[in-house]
């Protein structure tokens, strides 16, 4: 008999997956260069050389048995080193190759530390506007998931409700800073005060209640803004990564857990990461990709073009009296739409060939996301686009 809640799930395709076939089919009666497809967070830059150049050195002098052969089954521990020694070294951890989990990107981070801190049955938090895999990640461990309302003047954190909202079956919090949909950089105070209130309630409850720290995009950051890093704030954290975004790899599937060695559990929750990792048929990202990441763990690809974008676009948006939070990194922007209904808004713009996403499936109806991992030139010619669909649609604003 099939499983009816997989079964279930095939009817709720994903809304940026399906924005992004559209722009896909209009393409091809148009042209995809006139479409102005802002919908999916795909990186729109190569990877850095030294990455390609290290794979074609490997494949062409290493010994095939040993390059193609089973990485162990906690990971190669020439990556797990080389992301130690990194990590170590920009945020001043004290981090071992042992506190390092390597994965199948951010996705296969987040659900081995989901199934590392929480069973079936207990709660986990996010924060609205949130990457809408937190469902699937979450609920496919049997946990819940609680969603704290959105901070819609600033995108940091509404703490009024997070602290309503926080009760003993509450055995994780998951954050994602820099944001994705919104682009915006949490505060210091912000990692502080999520800490504090952390540390008072795992002791209230006399548990360790674990914060997953989901950082794909801790690389792309404009304008000098710092990022500070989670679990220098608080031990109970398992940091998850991926490269997806910072070296341009997401089809090669490459991340980590990193568990705080100021935690006496972390090396049994990396040791426990082995055995889910069995139970779920992960069993380690591929080899090779391993091994040519971590020769270049502290290169990226150029990321310049996101800011640029962010500038264009920001600079417009606002010209045209969007209600918008300027963002920090990673490339999202996160506007309020022009009329309530942001589905009915995002949908106008597609009679203009621009491809936006309702960010009510990110549990914050009323706004929109623009992913502008595209080119420069493409984003300069979607505001011809941009303000006819406004003038045109919005006359009144
Ligand atoms: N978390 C966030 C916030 C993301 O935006 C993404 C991907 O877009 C992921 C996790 C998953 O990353 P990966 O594709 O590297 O697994």
């Amino acid at each position: 008999m099939i499983n009816e809640s997989y079964k279930e799930m095939l009817g709720k395709k994903s809304v940026i997956r399906q924005l992004s076939e559209f722009a896909t089919e209009r393409g091809k009666e148009i042209g995809y260069e006139n479409v102005f497809d802002y919908s999916l967070g795909n990186p729109s830059v190569p990877v850095c050389p030294e990455f390609t150049e290290a794979m074609i050195k490997m494949l062409k002098e290493e010994n095939p048995m040993a390059l193609h052969g089973y990485s162990p089954s906690l990971g190669n521990p020439e990556f797990k080193q080389a992301v130690a020694d990194s990590l170590n070294k920009r945020f001043g951890m004290n981090y071992k190759a042992s506190d390092i989990f390597p994965t199948s990107g951010a996705a296969g981070a987040i659900a081995h530390a989901l199934r590392a801190v929480t069973k079936p049955g207990d709660d986990v938090i996010v924060f609205a506007p949130f990457f809408p895999e937190y469902i699937p990640y979450v609920t496919g461990t049997g946990a819940n998931i609680k969603v704290v309302p959105a901070d819609t003047e600033a995108f940091q954190i509404n703490f009024d409700k997070f602290l309503e909202m926080m009760t003993p079956n509450v055995k994780a919090v998951l954050i994602n800073t820099p944001n994705n949909p919104t682009g915006i950089v949490y505060s210091e105070a912000t990692i502080k005060k999520l800490s504090d209130i952390l540390k008072d309630k795992s002791k209230e409850y006399g548990f360790n209640i674990y914060l997953i720290s989901d950082e794909p995009y801790r690389e792309i950051l404009f304008d000098g803004v710092e990022c500070p890093y989670p679990s220098k704030y608080y031990d109970y954290t398992l940091s998850c990564y991926s490269f997806s975004k910072s070296l341009s790899l997401p089809g090669e599937r490459i991340g980590y857990v990193a568990a705080n060695p100021a935690d006496p559990d972390s090396a049994t929750i990396v040791n426990m990461c082995g055995q889910i990792s069995r139970g779920t048929g992960h069993n380690c990202p591929a080899s090779i990709i391993q091994q040519a990441t971590a020769k270049v763990i502290d290169m990226t690809s150029d990321l310049s073009v996101y800011e640029r974008n962010m500038n264009i676009l920001y600079k417009e948006l606002t010209s045209l009296d969007f209600k918008v939070v300027k963002p920090g990194g990673t490339f999202y922007i996160f506007p309020k739409a022009l009329e309530e209904d942001s589905i009915a808004f995002c949908n106008k713009a597609k009679n203009y060939d621009l491809i936006l996403v309702p960010a009510d499936s990110f549990a914050c109806p009323g706004y929109f996301r623009m992913a502008y991992c595209i080119d420069t030139e493409k984003v300069e010619r979607s505001i011809k686009a941009l303000r006819k669909f406004v003038e045109t649609e919005y006359p009144n604003r």
